[in-house]
């Protein structure tokens, strides 16, 4: 708020808004509370921002700068402050990045409120002049933008090194914006007729693997199963493989009910086993009259998969096996290999499998696993394997991919790209600024306070950066009055403001449209809370 705001308190005060003392002390409360989670993470926007390290319950510590993560994580108890953990989470969903600042931006928007409510404006006025303060302020962030094509790989670079600049892993942006950048090219299905394309984030298959550097992630064409063979004496690498995937079990039937049988004498024991040898051996004539050469088994919660006489066989006739197959995998196994999962064994015949070029086991002193290459009858899908030295390097690792494809992958949608650095939210405050002058009444006051508000990200990201806020917003201030500097930003490197552009610090449009529009919407919410009602029970 500016404290010229302040001053002019008295003209709106003909139309003060008398509040009972209940909705209004529910409705400070829900802000303060709010404004806390809001606190708690602002320090770790931007790219000097700082880490948070969680600790679980269960004694395991996550290292992260993701907005998202750490509120999922953060216990919250307050019903209001719990609304900010769904925005972020929300935000994670729409946009996939900008989660931190999305949660400023709602905090700072709020004790705009608060100061609004204290000035005497009603409640839904204050709601009101907010959704109208964002239309105006989306128009100009996305006058800011520029259009990029989706063939230019540089634009979605750009995008992608952004988004890594303000992880733990920035030292890898070389290494990972480029897989970001490959991984989404690979899955984006272009929409016909329309502009940008469609991206399934699910055809990206994130595997962590610690061992080895942030440097050794690598790109894969084909599917990465983190495991081993089940083969104990079988192949370890097969050319021009045969793949078959089973959702039935090649271990003797267990019964429904829990029951013993009790066998008393050799010959029965004999009969006992002789008929589990015939059934798995029958089992696995089926695969090998089939041509099967390489054999993966849906993970089964009733029984062992695979019992040792089966692998014993399949050893035997050259078959390598994999078991363990996660039930929620299937479908993207299924769509990277291009077959169907085959649940019973009369359905597997030749045509139901499936040529991979290249399977081979790959032995690692972290373990072994497997990868699959040239899988021939596949969609359209990428496996990326993660490496680094420790479980939390890994998890932020892989987070922050999973940021950098929800960027790229941003632009694929909305083809346009804003300048970073608190540009868009300084350009849009300026121009809520002038239009706030001519607006009439209680508007005058909301739209003031709401350009205000938005300086947070450029003040926050000056002071993460160990810079004087004030001066940084009032040179960035400046610059955006003259007209001239739109892209004008917080250049932490340099220390000053310059232009974004030529930083290379570029977002894309729907990360922070999305920003504004949630964070604005939550607030609205919130305002309009004027009681707490527990339930019974
Ligand atoms: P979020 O979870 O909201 O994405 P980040 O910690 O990633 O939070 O910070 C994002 C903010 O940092 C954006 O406003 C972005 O413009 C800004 N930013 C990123 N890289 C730079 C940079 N090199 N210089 C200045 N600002 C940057
Ligand atoms: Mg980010």
């Amino acid at each position: 708020m500016s404290p010229k705001a302040g001053g002019d308190a008295g003209k709106v005060n003909s139309a003060i808004y008398k509040d009972k003392s209940k909705p209004a002390d529910i409705r400070l409360s829900n802000i303060n509370a709010a404004k806390a989670v809001s606190d708690a993470i602002r320090t770790s926007l931007g790219p000097r921002g700082m880490d948070k390290m969680i600790q679980a319950a269960n004694g395991e510590v996550t290292i992260t700068n993701d907005g998202a993560t750490i509120l999922k994580q953060m216990s919250v108890l307050h019903p209001a402050a719990k609304m900010l953990v769904e925005l972020s989470r929300a935000q994670d969903i729409e946009a996939g990045d900008g989660t931190t600042s999305v949660v400023v931006i709602a905090g700072a928007l709020l004790d705009a409120a608060e100061k609004l409510l204290q000035k005497g404006i009603h409640p839904t006025v204050i709601s009101d002049g907010f959704q109208k303060a964002l239309q105006m302020a989306l128009q100009v962030v996305e006058g800011l933008s520029t259009s990029v094509d989706l063939s230019n790989e540089d634009a979605l670079l750009k995008a992608a090194a952004t988004s890594l600049n303000s992880k733990v892993v920035s030292q890898h942006s070389t290494i990972l914006a480029p897989i970001a950048v490959q991984a989404i090219r690979a899955v984006m299905e272009p929409i016909q007729g329309g502009v940008g394309a469609r991206v399934d984030l699910r055809d990206v298959k994130v595997i962590e693997r610690i061992g080895g550097t942030v440097e050794d992630t690598e790109l894969i064409q084909g599917l990465v199963i983190p495991h081993r063979a089940s083969n104990v004496n079988g192949p370890h690498r097969i050319e021009k493989a045969k793949v078959g995937l089973i959702q039935f079990c090649i271990s003797p039937p267990k019964t429904d009910m829990d029951h013993n049988v009790i066998v008393s004498d050799y010959a029965a024991m004999d009969r006992v086993l002789k008929e589990e040898r015939q059934y798995i051996l029958n089992i696995v004539k089926q695969i090998k009259k089939a041509g099967c050469n390489l054999l993966l088994v849906q993970k089964s919660i009733l029984r062992d998969a695979l019992s040792d006489l089966a692998i014993h066989f399949l050893d035997k006739i050259k078959t390598m096996v994999i078991k363990d197959i996660e039930r929620e995998d299937i479908e993207f196994v299924c769509k990277t290999l291009g077959c169907r999962p085959i649940a019973s064994l009369d359905h597997f015949t030749a045509e139901n499998l499936v040529n991979v070029d290249l399977v081979e086991e790959v032995n690692e002193p972290s373990g072994k696993y497997i990868k699959m290459t040239g899988c021939s009858g596949g969609g359209h899908t990428v496996s990326v394997l993660v490496r680094g030295t420790s479980g939390a390097v890994v998890a932020e690792a892989a987070r922050s991919l999973h940021d950098a494809l929800c960027a790229v992958r941003c632009v694929a949608r909305r083809p346009a790209l804003v300048p970073g650095g608190g540009a868009p939210e300084a350009a849009a405050a300026a121009e809520l600024g002038r239009a706030a002058i001519a607006a009439p009444g209680a508007d005058h006051y909301c739209l003031r306070a709401y350009a205000d508000a938005l300086e947070v990200i450029p003040s926050t990201l000056a002071e993460n950066a160990g810079l004087n806020p004030i001066e940084t917003v009032t040179e960035l201030r400046a610059a955006h009055a003259s007209g001239t500097q739109s892209g004008a930003g917080v250049n932490v490197r340099r220390g000053r403001v310059t232009d974004m552009r030529h930083e290379n610090v570029l977002q894309p449009l729907h990360v922070t449209a999305s920003a504004l529009a949630l964070a604005t919407e939550t607030v609205r919410a919130i305002l309009k809370i004027d009681d707490i009602v527990n339930t019974l029970n």
